[in-house]
């Protein structure tokens, strides 16, 4: 079977762009995966679809798909074709979702063993993932906020410690050069760091410690932007810095943590054996991996008890450790609350838009038209700034965006007119990751320590994804937590397309201003100032009961 990737140009094999956008953001999603032949594209077993046969069947029913009509999947596997209407979604779907008691990895396992279930991850079975691209400026604004918070501002001479470079990690580096820090990242795996070179996101490689920290002592000394992959287990590689005296600035992990079976691969092992050992010893795997991550762990928070600033980016590493005996795991940070969370409390968050011709002027253009009609926020401007020269290209050409409520239609709306006036080469697909402010309940990573304890309360994504339907999006996913994160979240995505057409203008506009307007109305639910006063200023209808309180008690 030749590999497949998103087809470009001007040519639609479907009956209309907005369905041809969805068929093209599902051959990305596999053009930037990690392992196609499995479908898998991230987060150690994120897939795209269920099987190959699904797969098939899914492209062959968008071809096919008329305006009026919705498609409905399920975990991956297509269920069917309803007659709905013209503004309504283009396809639903639920990924990965288990009745709370039973939603255990075990379960997951066994599900997903008979066929009957996959872990979506959030953005792969939704065909929303872009590449390491996807959560790039998210990591830059953690670093951005850690220089800010401990360092004066800059991370210049600094060194980060973090280690993973698969589809989502594989940002690190990357990400840390652009902070203009060193960074140093273990990885065990030596073909994900080749592939994070030849990607452009990563610098140097080798397998030898050593030369790594001379490496990196140097860059600080130079204050030189540096990043390299080092060949070797975080497991091992922690520990023996910490026993040799070295203290990065700045210390983190982004392996597939949150799986013990699939993702973590346990020292001593190579990512072969650890694949050998799933089938012939995998309660001894899930062990050896457990035992790996407390070391790991274990040598985190001695680095944070020497004086290094060291958080959880997002992969469950601190419930692993507490499971295999740290039980102050949880002294270290969660990246949402540490450091993003002000920004998510305005519903600002990982929006971004995808050039369906396959152009890369396109996102240039688009680039432009940010630089000159947001050039008030600095957020965005910086980063459109930083991205246009350091961001290469991977599958259909995508940008990333920190932009918040109505800023997002704002500028979806600026591109459908482009479309329209032929300015750009093609449709344009707008789309966020899940981890936005009203799409995702993990109280472990997006909701740690909400202000008034509602983590756990996985309404708002639901919501979300309901509102995000009646508010004329093309595409709805729900997902739940599959492998180690079953029964730790549940999160909602969303795609709508700008194919220039004026009705289009509609849906851009309800469905992103519902999707974020909603996001600031989970936070000021919860409490949270910035919220409150997104809400007065951008005029949110907010029904507030506290004013009913009073009539009550009356
Ligand atoms: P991935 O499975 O594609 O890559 C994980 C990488 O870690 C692999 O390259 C693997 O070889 C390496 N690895 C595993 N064990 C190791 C060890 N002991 N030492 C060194 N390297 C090891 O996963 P991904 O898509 O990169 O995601 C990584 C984690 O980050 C997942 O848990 C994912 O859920 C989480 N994540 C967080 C965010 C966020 O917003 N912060 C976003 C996406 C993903």
């Amino acid at each position: 079977m030749s590999r497949i990737t998103a087809a470009r140009g001007g040519e639609l094999r479907c009956k209309g762009w907005r369905q041809e956008a969805l068929l093209r953001m599902l051959e990305n999603v596999l053009e930037n995966g990690e392992n196609q032949k499995e479908l898998i594209v991230y987060a150690s077993l994120g897939k795209a679809a269920r099987n190959w046969p699904s797969y098939r069947a899914i492209v062959d029913t968008l071809k096919n798909l008329e305006e009026d009509e919705t498609l409905v999947i399920q975990s991956g596997k297509p269920i069917g074709i309803f007659r709905t209407h013209r503004q309504a979604p283009l396809v639903v779907m639920a990924n990965c979702n288990l009745v709370g008691r039973w939603a255990t990895s075990e379960n997951f396992y066994e599900l997903q063993d008979k066929g009957l279930i996959i872990w979506g991850g959030l953005t792969a079975a939704a065909w929303q993932y872009i590449g390491s691209q996807g959560v790039i400026q998210g990591t830059y604004e953690i670093f951005q906020s850690i220089a800010r918070l401990h360092f004066g501002g800059s991370l210049q001479g600094r060194f980060i410690l973090t280690a993973g470079l698969g589809g989502m990690g594989g940002s690190q580096p990357l990400a840390g050069t652009m902070a203009g820090a060193a960074i140093l990242c273990v990885e065990v795996a030596e073909e994900r760091i080749d592939k994070r070179i030849s990607a452009g996101y990563l610098q140097r490689k080798t397998a030898s410690l050593d030369e790594a920290l001379a490496w990196i002592e140097e860059a600080k000394g130079s204050g030189e932007a540096l990043s390299v992959g080092l060949l070797g287990n975080a497991a091992d590689v922690y520990p023996e810095l910490l026993a040799s005296g070295v203290l990065p600035d700045i210390v983190t992990d982004q392996t597939s943590a949150h799986d013990l079976l699939y993702g973590y691969i346990p020292s001593g092992y190579t990512p072969a054996a650890a694949a050998a050992a799933r089938k012939t010893d995998p309660a001894g795997l899930q062990e050896a991996a457990g035992t790996s991550i407390a070391a790991e762990v274990g040598a985190m928070l001695e680095f944070k008890e020497r004086g290094a600033v060291v958080f959880d980016n997002g992969n469950n590493i601190r419930s692993q450790a507490v499971k295999y005996g740290i039980a102050n795991a949880f002294d270290i940070d969660i990246f949402t609350e540490a450091f993003l969370r002000p920004l998510f409390a305005r519903a600002i968050g990982p929006f971004r838009w995808i050039a369906l011709s396959g152009d890369p002027q396109d996102i240039r253009t688009i680039d432009e038209y940010i630089l000159r009609e947001f050039s008030d926020n600095e957020i965005v401007s910086n980063w459109i700034k930083l991205a246009n020269i350091h961001v290469p290209v991977e599958g259909l050409p995508a940008r990333i965006g920190w932009f918040g409520h109505r800023d997002r239609s704002r500028l979806a709306l600026a591109v459908n007119a482009m479309v329209r006036e032929g300015k750009l080469s093609g449709p344009v697909a707008f789309s966020r990751d899940h981890l936005d402010a009203a799409a995702m309940a993990h109280p472990n990573i997006m909701t740690e320590r909400m202000k008034d304890g509602s983590d756990a309360i996985a309404d708002w994504p639901l919501l979300n994804a309901m509102l995000n339907c009646s508010s004329m999006a093309d595409l709805v996913a729900i997902h739940s937590g599959g492998g180690g994160y079953a029964g730790y979240m549940t999160s909602a995505g969303v795609t709508i397309v700008a194919d220039g057409k004026e009705e289009s203008d509609l849906r851009l506009r309800t469905a992103l201003d519902n999707d974020t307007g909603l996001g600031v109305l989970r936070y000021a639910d919860a409490g949270y100032e910035e919220s409150l006063d997104e809400v007065e200023r951008k005029g949110i209808a907010r029904i507030d009961t506290r004013r009913h309180e009073e009539i009550v008690a009356d």
